[in-house]
C-alpha cells in the first residue's frame, strides 16, 4: 500500500522535535506497491529537478525549514528468517521496522551480534545508510546484503554487504548511490555461538554487575549505560552525536597529542596511517558542555550531542553547530563536520 499525505507536520518524524512541514509524504508498506506507484502517477515526484528525500525515523535528520518537496517513508516492517544452520541465522527485515525491534527479537532468541547496538533509534533502512555503530560493533558486522529500488530505472537490486563500502558512519548509499537507492530490506547475519564484545567503555563492568553474559544481559547493560548518558529524544530533542569524530593523518594527531596530552585518540582498524580523535572532548575542552545559544544547547553529559532546549528551530541548532565548528577549528586547527543530515 502507498499512502500520500499533503502538508504533513514533521514534528513526530524527527528526533530534534523541529516543527516543520513537508509538502508531501509518500508512505509505503511494500516495495512492489512503491515501484508501481513510482512507475505511474508518482513518476513526476522523482523526475529530474524534483525535490525529494527519504526519511526513516528522522533520528539523524535536522529540518532547517519547511520541506518543499516529497519525503518517502517506509512503513514496511516484515521480519523473516531466510537462512539457518547450526552456527548462524540470517534474517531479512523490511526497511521501515525499528532497528531496536530487530535487536530485541535477536536477543530474545539468544542470538549474538546485535546486542551492542541496542537502543539506537533507527529504521532498518538507515542502519545500512549510516552503518550505525556503538560499543565496538557496527551494522556492517551484521549486514549480509541490502535490497533496494534503483532510481531512475526502478529496477529491484541487491548489493552484498562487502560491496557497500562501509566505513565509520559511511556507506555507498551516502556516496555513489546517494539519491539513487530506496532501501527496501536489509539481511542481517546473527550468530548462535557466543561472541560477546565487552571491551568498550564501561560495558564489561556493567555486564559483570548484571551477573551473566548473554545477549539479553548485554542488551540491558547497553540500555542502562546509554540512558545514563544520552538524552531521551521524547523528552529533549536531539539526534545523538551531532558531529563525526575526525580521522586524521597520524603525524597531525601526534602533534595534537603533544599539545594536549589528555586528548583521547583511537586506532582506526585497517588504517595504521590515520587516527581518530574525539570531537566531544574538543567541544568539552572549549567549555561548551551544558551551554546554550538561543534555544539550542550542548548536552550536559555528552558534548557531542546538541539538543533542542524547547521550541528551537533547525536554524538555531545550525547556528550553534557552526559556532562550535568555528571555535574547534580556531583552537585545535581541526575541521569537524556534522554526522546529522541537514535538510
Ligand atoms: C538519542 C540518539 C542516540 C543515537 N545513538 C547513536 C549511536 O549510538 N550510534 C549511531 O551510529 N547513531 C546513533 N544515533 C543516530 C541515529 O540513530 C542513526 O543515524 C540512525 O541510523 C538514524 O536512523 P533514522 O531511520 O532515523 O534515519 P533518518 O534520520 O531518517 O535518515 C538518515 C539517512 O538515511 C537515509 N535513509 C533512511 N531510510 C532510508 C531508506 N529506506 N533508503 C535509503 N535511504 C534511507 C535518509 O535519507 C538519510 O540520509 C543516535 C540518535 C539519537 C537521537
Amino acid at each position: 500500500m502507498v499512502r500520500l499525505t499533503k502538508n504533513i507536520s514533521l514534528r513526530g518524524y524527527n528526533s530534534f522535535g523541529i516543527d516543520a512541514t513537508a509538502d508531501l509524504m509518500v508512505e509505503w508498506s511494500d516495495a512492489a506497491a512503491l515501484r508501481t506507484f513510482l512507475a505511474a502517477e508518482g513518476a513526476p515526484l522523482i523526475a529530474q529537478g524534483a525535490r525529494w528525500n527519504i526519511l526513516g525515523e528522522g533520528c539523524n535528520t535536522l529540518f532547517t525549514a519547511d520541506y518543499h518537496g516529497t519525503l518517502f517513508h517506509s512503513t514496511a516492517s516484515r521480519l523473516e528468517v531466510v537462512e539457518e544452520n547450526d552456527r548462524e541465522v540470517v534474517i531479512r527485515v523490511e526497511s521501515g521496522l525499528l532497528w531496536d525491534t530487530v535487536v530485541a527479537w535477536s536477543c530474545e532468541r539468544g542470538l549474538w551480534g546485535a546486542e551492542n547496538l541496542s537502543a539506537i533509534p533507527s529504521s532498518v533502512g538507515a542502519t545500512a545508510v549510516q552503518n550505525i555503530g556503538a560499543y565496538g560493533t557496527e551494522a556492517k558486522d551484521l549486514i549480509q546484503r541490502v535490497e533496494y529500488i534503483e532510481l531512475p530505472s526502478l529496477e529491484e537490486r541487491t548489493i552484498e554487504g562487502s560491496d557497500c563500502k562501509f566505513g565509520y558512519r559511511e556507506s555507498i548509499f551516502k556516496r555513489e548511490l546517494a539519491g539513487r537507492a530506496i532501501i527496501t530490506a536489509v539481511h542481517y547475519r546473527l550468530w548462535k555461538l557466543p561472541c560477546p564484545k565487552l571491551d568498550y567503555g564501561t560495558l564489561r563492568p556493567e555486564v559483570e554487575r548484571i551477573g551473566e553474559v548473554t545477549p539479553s544481559a548485554i542488551r540491558r547493560a547497553v540500555e542502562s549505560i546509554r540512558s545514563s548518558k544520552l538524552p531521551d529524544p521524547k523528552v529533549t530533542g536531539n539526534a545523538g552525536s551531532f558531529f563525526v569524530n575526525p580521522i586524521l593523518p597520524r603525524h597531525q594527531v601526534e602533534g595534537l597529542k603533544e599539545r594536549y596530552p589528555s586528548m583521547p585518540i583511537y586506532e582506526v582498524a585497517g588504517d595504521p596511517e590515520r587516527l581518530k580523535i574525539a570531537t566531544g572532548w574538543m567541544i568539552d575542552t572549549l567549555g561548551w558542555k551544558g551551554k546554550t545559544l538561543g534555544r539550542a544547547g550542548v548536552h550536559t553529559h555528552q558534548a557531542l550531542v546538541l539538543i533542542n532546549t524547547g521550541g528551537a528551530t533547525g536554524e538555531e541548532v545550525v547556528a550553534l553547530a557552526e559556532r562550535i565548528c568555528r571555535e574547534v577549528e580556531e583552537h585545535f586547527g581541526v575541521r569537524i563536520s556534522p554526522e546529522v543530515n541537514i535538510l
